[in-house]
């Protein structure tokens, strides 16, 4: 391992909101990075050292990309695997894609977990009308229909509640390839945990936030969690640190649960840092984004406990950013926009944050 200098520079692959928040956490501790995504401009723009428009799927950019930078790494998990391949003969590039290519498809990603140990939703997958039936009369309803790959914030999701409901599920989803139905888990709290692990094989682990989620999006990030999520965080966490050193992880990543009576019901988990994790900005002595950017440099971890006895993050969606003048003016939130111009209904323009207790 080799640890990078001070005026190094980190390629990241996307440029939203999270490449913005990796940018400023990476020059706060003296690195440049260089964006790389095939818009225009983007949340990363305004805070990056170099804008590179290229197509996600362009081998020729992306290597030349790398070979501008010290080290690559990516915010948006929605590329191509094989393309990212043609970096690593210019520049070591974390977390591993193999993480990325099981996080791209749900079938591939709760057969990883399950192989590693963990509880499941039942699911089937699904490839025809007739599947769908069939799907149904195993798994049973309420049950969610859902796109393998490519879904996120809720989209590409369809629910059945009852027998009746699946024409209108399949006609809804039935051009996105591949499905997969899924058993409805009964739960009373959702929850997530967001890992680190470092070059040397250190794993950090941040108090476990309890998420609620309105329409598929996540609404509020909470520490400390409910008293009945916290009894499921050691098993969540042995399961984690099981997926992390199976896949030889370099970064940050997260995965969702439900917390059932049965104990942690895995969900998804995203080779990334995560909307979940943006209370850690205020909220913990090292913040998820940081330690992601010390974890591709080849430094030491940060430390992960809380800076204040509990912290409140809520996603500012929509029109919710009109308010700026609101949270701003209020002396205990931390005000975060992302600097997008159109608040389109369910886009993410930023958020808040409150320590609590304090
Ligand atoms: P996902 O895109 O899989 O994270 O789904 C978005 C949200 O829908 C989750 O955070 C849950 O609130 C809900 N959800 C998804 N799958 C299930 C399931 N199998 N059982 C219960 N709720 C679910």
């Amino acid at each position: 391992m080799t640890t990078l200098p001070p005026g190094s520079t980190i390629g990241i692959i996307g440029g939203g909101q999270l490449g913005r928040m990796l940018s400023i956490a990476a020059a706060q501790i003296g690195y440049r990075c260089h964006i790389f995504a095939p818009e225009e401009s983007g949340p990363a723009a305004d805070v990056c050292a170099k804008w590179v428009q290229g197509d996600y799927s362009d081998s020729a950019a992306l290597a030349a990309f790398a070979d501008d930078v010290d080290v690559v790494t990516f915010e948006f998990e929605n590329v191509e695997p094989d393309p990212l391949r043609s970096i690593a003969a210019h520049a070591p590039l974390y977390p591993p894609i193999d993480a990325l290519e099981i996080g791209q498809d749900r079938i591939r990603e709760k057969t990883f977990a399950a192989d590693c140990g963990a509880r499941t939703a039942d699911w089937a997958e699904v490839n025809s009308r007739a599947d769908l039936d069939a799907a149904i009369t195993k798994i049973g309803t309420p049950a969610i229909l859902k796109t393998t790959r490519f879904g996120y914030d809720g989209k590409g999701q369809a629910r059945i509640i009852k027998l009746g409901d699946a024409d209108i599920a399949w006609d809804a989803l039935s051009d996105a390839g591949t499905l997969i139905l899924e058993k409805m888990v009964p739960f009373a709290h959702e929850f997530s945990l967001l890992i680190a692990r470092d070059q040397q094989g250190s794993i950090a682990f941040w108090d476990a936030p309890e998420n609620v989620h309105k329409d598929g999006i996540l609404a509020t990030s909470t520490v400390p969690a409910h008293p009945k999520v916290l009894e499921q965080v050691p098993a969540a966490r042995a399961l984690a640190r099981r997926i992390a050193e199976k896949l030889n992880y370099v970064g940050v990543f997260a995965i969702e649960f439900f917390a059932s009576d049965e104990g942690p019901v895995f969900n998804e988990m995203a080779p990334r840092v995560h909307n979940s994790g943006h209370w850690t900005i205020e909220g913990a002595v090292t913040s998820q984004f940081e330690n992601h950017i010390r974890a591709v440099i080849g430094l030491p971890l940060g430390g992960t406990k809380l800076a204040a006895p509990g912290v409140e993050m809520r996603n500012l969606i929509g029109a919710d950013a009109d308010k700026w003048l609101e949270w701003a003016s209020d002396p205990l939130t931390h005000l975060h926009l992302y600097g997008k111009h159109e608040a389109r209904a369910g886009r993410k323009m930023g958020h808040i944050t409150r320590l609590t207790g304090l």
